[in-house]
């Protein structure tokens, strides 16, 4: 294994031993209490080709990211005029099937989050989701509309935004994979 690899080892009163990874170079291995030093590292050296294959992929795409050219100020600026011409009419069009009522909405250049919802039901989105396929904008309004309803992200609140959203899982896993290559782009 490439030596800079770092392995966390986390004890505890399980029964079974798992590893994932947690980062570039960085896996996490939860052990039982009683499992030597020695069978973990069997257990790291039985896996070495997935562990070899996986980090190749986690450690390529942070070199991606790195790549990528920056937002210039310019682009920011046209994302964010995209996102006032185009989000209003989605929260509208959501909004109507839901059944609820919202306040202001605000567009921001922000590095952490692609929306939110405050208890006064004002909303601000994320101009980088002009960058992401129209589903995951649709998907970003829906669920910050449910959180109209419900407050949490609770089983409930779930069901609500699967009810307008059925694919909602891929869509928000497309943030999960993709999102982070855009978020890096604003520096
Ligand atoms: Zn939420």
């Amino acid at each position: 294994m490439d030596k800079s690899i770092q392995i966390q080892v986390l004890r505890s009163s399980r029964k079974t031993i798992a590893m994932r990874i947690t980062g570039p170079n960085a896996v996490e291995i939860r052990a039982p209490r009683t499992m030597s030093q020695a069978q973990i590292d069997g257990f790291i050296q039985q896996h070495q080709a997935w562990l070899d294959k996986h980090m190749g992929i986690v450690n390529q795409r942070e070199q991606e990211i790195a790549q990528l050219p920056p937002l210039t100020e310019m682009e920011i600026r046209a994302l964010a005029e995209q996102a006032l011409a185009k989000i209003p009419a989605r929260v509208r069009y959501f909004a109507g099937l839901l059944h609820v009522t919202y306040g202001r909405i605000t567009i921001r250049n922000q590095k952490s989050k692609w929306g939110s919802c405050s208890s006064q039901g004002n909303l601000n989105f994320n101009c980088l989701l002009m960058l992401c396929p129209p589903e995951v904008l649709d998907y970003v309004v829906v669920h910050e509309l449910c959180h109209r309803r419900e407050m949490n992200h609770s089983p409930r609140f779930w069901a609500e935004v699967e009810r307008i959203d059925p694919d909602y899982k891929a869509h928000r896993q497309w943030l999960k994979d993709e999102g982070g290559k855009l978020i890096a782009r604003m520096k």
